[in-house]
């Protein structure tokens, strides 16, 4: 289980919002990967940040404070992660430095004897045009590191124990001296027989092969919020790979990307589409059924409406992300078809019309218009 995140910040549990701000971030500065060294240190980073990011907003903090770790993790997978939508650029940062476990830092040593918390892994998914609209529940599977329930993760059959490592005599490092001519060079590096635990197992779990973890392919349900978009990252707590010698999982971040659809196109919270309608449906105006992703919806033509007229149909857009009562609008752009061939009956009324026109509007103006467009 993880550590009590009050304690991880070194304040009390009823710290203010601005002490727990100063904490984290004196906190932050200690044990960040890039100035401090020391092993361990990135692990506790990761709790550190993991606090904040629970106390830091209220909601989660009073979840936090009534249901403990249960409250903001486990119950919640699937939960979506609306603090840090938005961009990829922070994205990117969570993935890799996730991945940072066997990357190392150089030649630095890094003792592992501490719990080491799992990676985070990304999962892309496709969704449908209407279950990014809307939502839903989506089932993924997932494969990650798991724990060994043969050997509860140590690596070790059970009934057997570990033993100092004797190629490093349990330090977890080995020194080389290299000779130069400048002088010799002592090259610290990790033990390859321990992986720096110090420890090696007496005898492996034969489930999985002494590593503690195994790769599985689970099956999940998540929940997508309805007005999610191209980009969007929805977080499922505690479902990367699973952590090292009692380390918390890590987390499992959902990138989704949305088909196209063929009648509709998004922009943002509105959706728009294309209906053609005849001129004289045009001149005179109509009421026609439309289609929205709500199914059709009757609506009203005015008359004399122009080529390429927006018209909108409110509240038939994408539900506000986070807050669904809320849609945007389903945005109609008007076509107006004029006829390539008309029959001669046609012809004639519209040259009746085109004579009357032409009376009151002066000869030319209308007839004129429509010789061109329908003689030949
Ligand atoms: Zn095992
Ligand atoms: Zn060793």
């Amino acid at each position: 289980m993880a550590g009590d995140y009050y304690e991880t910040l070194g304040v009390s549990r009823d710290a203010t919002p601005d002490e727990i701000k100063r904490a984290y971030r004196r906190l932050a500065r200690k044990y960040h990967p890039d100035v401090n060294k020391e092993p361990g240190a990135e692990d506790l980073f990761k709790e550190v940040n993991r606090a904040n990011e629970v106390l830091s907003n209220p909601e989660t903090r009073a979840r936090y404070d009534r249901f403990g770790e249960q409250g903001v993790s486990g119950a919640g997978a699937g939960a979506p992660d609306f603090g840090d939508m938005g961009g990829f650029a922070d994205i990117f940062e969570t993935i890799f430095s996730g991945f940072g476990g066997g990357m190392g830092t150089g030649a630095s040593p890094r003792q592992r004897s501490g719990p080491v918390r799992g990676d985070d892994l990304r999962l892309d998914l496709k969704l449908g045009f209407r279950e990014a609209v809307f939502g839903g529940e989506k089932e993924i599977r997932i494969p990650h590191l798991e724990n060994c329930q043969t050997c509860n993760g140590s690596g070790a059959k059970p009934g057997t124990g570990s033993k100092t490592c004797q190629t490093c005599s349990g330090t977890g490092q080995i020194r080389r001296s290299t000779r130069t001519p400048f002088g010799s060079f002592a090259q610290v590096s990790v033990c390859p027989t321990c992986n720096g635990d110090g420890q090696v197992i007496e005898e492996k779990c034969e489930s999985c092969g002494g590593a503690g973890r195994k790769q599985e392919t689970k099956k999940l349900k998540i929940t997508i919020p309805a007005g999610v978009d191209n980009g969007t990252r929805l977080r499922v707590a505690r479902e990367g790979d699973a952590g090292l010698r009692g380390g918390t999982s890590g987390d499992l971040y959902v990138y989704l990307f949305v088909e196209e659809d063929k009648e509709f196109y998004r922009d943002g919270v509105n959706i728009l589409s294309e209906i053609s309608i005849s001129y004289l449906q045009a001149i005179l105006g109509c009421r026609l059924e439309v289609n929205t992703v709500d199914g059709p919806v009757e609506t009203t033509i005015p008359a004399g409406t122009q080529p390429n007229t927006e018209l909108k149909l409110e509240g038939h857009g994408v539900p506000r992300l986070g807050n669904a009562v809320s849609r945007g609008d389903h945005l109609l752009t008007v076509q107006v078809e004029i006829p390539t061939r008309i029959n001669a009956e046609e012809r004639e009324l519209l040259e009746q019309l085109a004579k009357i026109k032409g009376k009151s509007i002066g000869k030319g103006g209308i007839e004129g218009f429509l010789g061109k467009m329908f003689g030949g």
